[in-house]
C-alpha cells in the first residue's frame, strides 16, 4: 500500500540533499569547535558558516542566531530566559490562548514562579487583535510572546502589527515561528521583532536542532549553564551536523519558496474545495486566506476525528487531529476551542498538512477515500 503523508506540520523527513550535507559531520569531520587544533578549528569554521547563512536568510546578524536543541528549547530559552533577566523590571507576560504547548506550558510554569500572565483571546479565525494586545500591556509587562502562525488551524498572525504595538511601549516581542519558517518571509529586517524561534524538522531538516533569533540588546539568562558556547546562552558541545542540516534545509526552503508555496496552495485549495463540495456538513477551520499554504484543517460534523484518522490510516493516509502533542488525549483542541468552535465540531476536526513530495494524485486519492469513510462513520454513529 502506498503512503500518503499529510502530516508535515508534525514533522518532515530529512531531504536527500540535507542528509548528504550532514553525513561528513558524524565520522569524518567530528572536531569540537572549542579545540585549538586544526580538527577543532575546521568545525568552528563550519559552525560560523552555518550561522552566517542562517542569519543572511533571516536578514539579521550572525551574532543574533543562537542554535538550540529544537523549537521547544528555543521557546523556553526566549521566554524563561527573558523573564529571569527582566524580573527586576516587571513580572507580567502576555501570550495568546492558541500557542503551542512549548509556549503555553512555559508561561504557566513561570506563573508558579511568581510571574503573572495574560492569555489573549482570538477571533473565530484564530487571529489575535493588536488592540487587545495594546489594552493588555501594563507598566509591569516585560514580554509578549505570540506565535507567527498556528500549527493546528494554520492561521497566520499579523506579527508586524503585534510587534509594532510592543515597540510603542518598549516591551520585548517574541514569536514562535516554528510553522512559518520556509513558507514566507518573516520581516526581521523591517519589524521590531526581538526574538523568533524555529526548528529544522519542520522544514526537511533533522529533529533536535533549532534556533532562536535574539536581537542585539535583548537580555537573556541561559537555561543550560556550563561552557561559553552560543554566547554563553547554551552550554554544551555544539551539534555541528545538526547546524549543517538546519542551514542547508533552510537554504533549500528559501530557494524553493517562490515555486513551492503556490504549488502547495493549489493542492491545498483543491483538497479543501473537494471536501467541501463532495462531503456534506463539512467546513474549514481557521482563516480562509491568511493561512499557511500547506495547511487544511477541516471539520466533519457528527463524527469523531479519531475514527476518520484510523480509517484513513488503513488506506495509507497520514493526517492528524489537533497537534501531535495532544492527539492521543481526549481533550478537545485548546486552539479550536479558543476560536469558539463548537465542541462537537472540534472532535470531528482533522488537520491535513501537505509537503514537498505531495502530488495532485495524492490529493485525488484522499478525495476518493474520504467520502465513503465519512458516510460509513456517520451511519455507525447514527445507530
Ligand atoms: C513543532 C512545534 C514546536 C516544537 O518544536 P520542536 O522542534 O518539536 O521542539 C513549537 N511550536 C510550534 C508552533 C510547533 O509547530
Amino acid at each position: 500500500m502506498k503512503t500518503v503523508y499529510l502530516d508535515h506540520a508534525a514533522t518532515t523527513y530529512v531531504r536527500e540533499e540535507v542528509l548528504e550535507a550532514m553525513l561528513p559531520y558524524f565520522a569524518e569531520k567530528y572536531g569540537n569547535p572549542s579545540s585549538i587544533h586544526h580538527v577543532g578549528r575546521s568545525s568552528k569554521a563550519v559552525m560560523d558558516d552555518c550561522r552566517e547563512r542562517v542569519a543572511q536568510l533571516l536578514k539579521v546578524k550572525p551574532s543574533e542566531v543562537i542554535f538550540t536543541g529544537g523549537g521547544s528549547e528555543a521557546d523556553n530559552l526566549a521566554i524563561k530566559g527573558h523573564a529571569w533577566a527582566m524580573k527586576n523590571k516587571g513580572n507580567h507576560i502576555i501570550t495568546s490562548q492558541i500557542e503551542h504547548h512549548a509556549v503555553l506550558h512555559t508561561v504557566q510554569w513561570l506563573e508558579k514562579q511568581g510571574f503573572t500572565a495574560t492569555y489573549l483571546p482570538v477571533d473565530h479565525y484564530g487571529q489575535v487583535s493588536p488592540d487587545d494586545l495594546e489594552d493588555a500591556i501594563t507598566d509591569k509587562t516585560i514580554l509578549v510572546t505570540i506565535m507567527a502562525s498556528n500549527n493546528e488551524c494554520g492561521t497566520v498572525e499579523d506579527i508586524s502589527k503585534l510587534s509594532a504595538v510592543c515597540d510603542k511601549y518598549g516591551v520585548t516581542f517574541h514569536t514562535d515561528a516554528v510553522q512559518s519558517v520556509g513558507y514566507y518571509d518573516l520581516g526581521l529586517d523591517n519589524d521590531p521583532i526581538d526574538m523568533l524561534s524555529f526548528s529544522a524538522h519542520k522544514f526537511y531538516g533533522p529533529k533536535g536542532v533549532g534556533a532562536l533569533f535574539v536581537r542585539s540588546g535583548t537580555r537573556l539568562e541561559p537555561l543550560i549553564h556550563g561552557g561559553a558556547q552560543e554566547r554563553s546562552l547554551r552550554a554544551g558541545t555544539e551539534n555541528i551536523a545538526g547546524m549543517v542540516g538546519l542551514a542547508r534545509a533552510m537554504e533549500i526552503a528559501y530557494e524553493e519558496m517562490p515555486k513551492a508555496v503556490p504549488r502547495l496552495r493549489g493542492l491545498r485549495d483543491r483538497l479543501i474545495e473537494g471536501v467541501l463540495s463532495d462531503i456534506p456538513d463539512t467546513g474549514l477551520n481557521g482563516h480562509p486566506t491568511e493561512r499557511l499554504p500547506h495547511n487544511a484543517n477541516l471539520y466533519f460534523a457528527r463524527i469523531e476525528g479519531e475514527g476518520i484518522l484510523l480509517k484513513l490510516d488503513m488506506a495509507g493516509i497520514c493526517a492528524s487531529s489537533g497537534s501531535a502533542c495532544t492527539s492521543g488525549s481526549l481533550e478537545p483542541s485548546h486552539v479550536l476551542a479558543a476560536m469558539g468552535i463548537d465542541t462537537m465540531l472540534i472532535h470531528g476536526s482533522i488537520r491535513f498538512s501537505l509537503g514537498h513530495r505531495t502530488t495532485s494524485e495524492d490529493i485525488e486519492y484522499v478525495l476518493e477515500q474520504l467520502p465513503p469513510i465519512v458516510e460509513n462513520l456517520r451511519e455507525m454513529s447514527a445507530l
